[in-house]
């Protein structure tokens, strides 16, 4: 079944995802201008919304991984619906911005792998990997690291992405979404894809 593009248009597509509260909403409010859900309570919103930057739309794919008060259907429904949605998506794909929490990936990792367990971040990564044709990943929250921890952290994540996708030179830009940092490199990289696509570039709110 087709998803319907809420917009009505059939722009190419730019993604922005990752857990809940990694700072997706402020990142996409720094880039656009507009102000979609940012909130306390991580997973509280469940689907995605669109905004229309002429020549693209954003897709705002709503925070998976932990949903506070949801039950574990809804968290699977959820999931589920987030996947079918960006599958039926992929021929429009330019291309996704992923975003983790640098300050909390090594802990999450190395809780979920000693469960034996796939870590979300990584599962996620691999499956936008495969519908997607470019994944930026955007290290958020790099002001909660102790500066000298910075560049291991960094490696610690290049590590676990390359081993989780290795024909892909992962793209890791190191960001602060709330003092503004990384954000002008994260356009810059976004303008030089859409530039190779042969498409103007949006009106970002931030210059
Ligand atoms: P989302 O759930 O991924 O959309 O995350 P939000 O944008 O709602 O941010 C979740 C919380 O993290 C909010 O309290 C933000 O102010 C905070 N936050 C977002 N980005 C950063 C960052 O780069 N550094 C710090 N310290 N906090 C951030």
């Amino acid at each position: 079944m087709k998803e319907q593009d809420p917009t009505g248009n059939n722009k190419p597509l730019i993604v922005f995802a990752g857990r809940s509260n990694v700072g997706k909403s402020s990142t996409i409010r720094v880039l656009t201008g507009k102000k979609v859900r940012v909130g306390k309570r991580p997973g509280s919103t469940r689907w995605e919304q669109m905004i229309d930057l002429d020549p693209v739309t954003i897709v705002d794919i709503p925070g998976f991984g932990f949903m506070s008060g949801q039950s574990k259907t809804t968290i699977e429904e959820t999931k589920d619906h987030i996947i079918e949605s960006l599958e039926s998506w992929s021929s429009r794909i330019l291309l996704s911005v992923f975003i983790v929490d640098i300050s909390l990936f090594r802990v999450l990792f190395e809780r979920w792998s000693s469960r034996g367990e796939v870590p979300v971040d990584v599962e996620f990564y691999s499956f936008l990997c495969e519908i997607s044709p470019r994944v930026i990943v955007l290290a958020n929250k790099v002001d909660k690291v102790k500066k000298r921890h910075i560049d291991d952290e960094v490696d610690y994540l290049k590590f676990q992405l390359r081993e989780a996708v290795s024909d892909r030179e992962p793209t890791i830009i190191l960001s602060a979404a709330v003092k503004k940092q990384g954000m002008r490199e994260l356009k810059g990289l976004i303008d030089e894809i859409l530039d190779e696509e042969g498409l103007e570039k949006p009106q970002w709110a931030f210059t």
